[in-house]
């Protein structure tokens, strides 16, 4: 027996034939919770930013790839990420839970993302160097903890400090990020605390959220004086 960490409901967590094999297990989130998120069916989902594409126009989708990232293929971001993943949809439900575990400080809500975090890690990114996109040291004497170590432990492996975020940005500018982006003023700067561990590998960036991916472009700008092999993100959910 178990209690939700959403509802607080107790629950018997479903013991079975797949579960014995560690698979399909949601442990954390009762079956009722559970169901509210929308998974990303991987077959259905934009090639490089993960996004579903049953939820976008179709005059916008070419090639399993949506128009944003075709966007920003055309620009000279091109090629930075190879790949991001995003376990859910963004719906009304995430946007709670993720409410409460990033703003209200309910850290313990992320252990019910665990089973799905393992099994896309296993899935798409297994050996690849684990960095959290940091937050600046303002941010994190504010909120107390940053939210993507939180979601990086979860997948069991040494995390690695590649990236620093010396910039401050103030969230309600986003003309701000926009400027800044053209002026190639990235927020990151790589660790080279950590140069070693990177140079040459595969990296797997870990952030709750996709929304533009202007965040994980300019991670993945900042680690590249590593040459690593390839950056990829997993990501809670995927924005609008
Ligand atoms: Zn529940
Ligand atoms: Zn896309």
């Amino acid at each position: 027996m178990g209690y939700c960490l959403w509802c607080h409901q107790a629950f018997q967590p479903k013991i079975g034939f797949r579960s014995f094999f560690s698979i399909d297990i949601h442990t954390g989130f009762c079956s009722i919770c559970y169901k509210q998120l929308q998974p990303i069916d991987e077959r259905e989902c934009c090639r490089i930013c993960g996004r579903h594409l049953k939820l976008i126009d179709a005059k916008y989708i070419k090639d399993d790839v949506c128009r944003d990232c075709r966007l920003w293929e055309n620009s000279e971001w091109r090629g930075l990420l190879c790949k991001n993943r995003s376990l859910y949809v963004y719906n009304d439900f995430l946007k709670e839970v993720v409410k409460a575990f990033k703003f209200q400080g309910d850290v313990a809500l992320v252990h019910g993302f665990k089973t799905d975090v393992c099994r896309f890690y296993k899935k798409h990114f297994r050996n690849a160097v684990v960095v959290p996109v940091p937050l600046s040291f303002e941010r994190l004497a504010e909120r107390g903890f940053n939210q993507s170590e939180h979601i990086a432990a979860l997948i069991e492996k040494p995390v690695c400090h590649g990236l620093i975020r010396a910039i401050h940005e103030n969230k309600q500018s986003k003309k701000g990020r926009k400027e800044r982006m053209a002026h190639r003023e990235n927020p990151f700067k790589a660790n080279q605390k950590f140069k070693e561990r990177l140079e040459g590998q595969s990296v797997l960036l870990i952030d709750d959220i996709y929304t533009t991916g202007a965040t994980i472009r300019m991670a993945a700008e900042a680690l590249r004086i590593f040459k690593p092999k390839e950056v990829n993100a997993l990501t809670l959910a995927r924005g609008a």
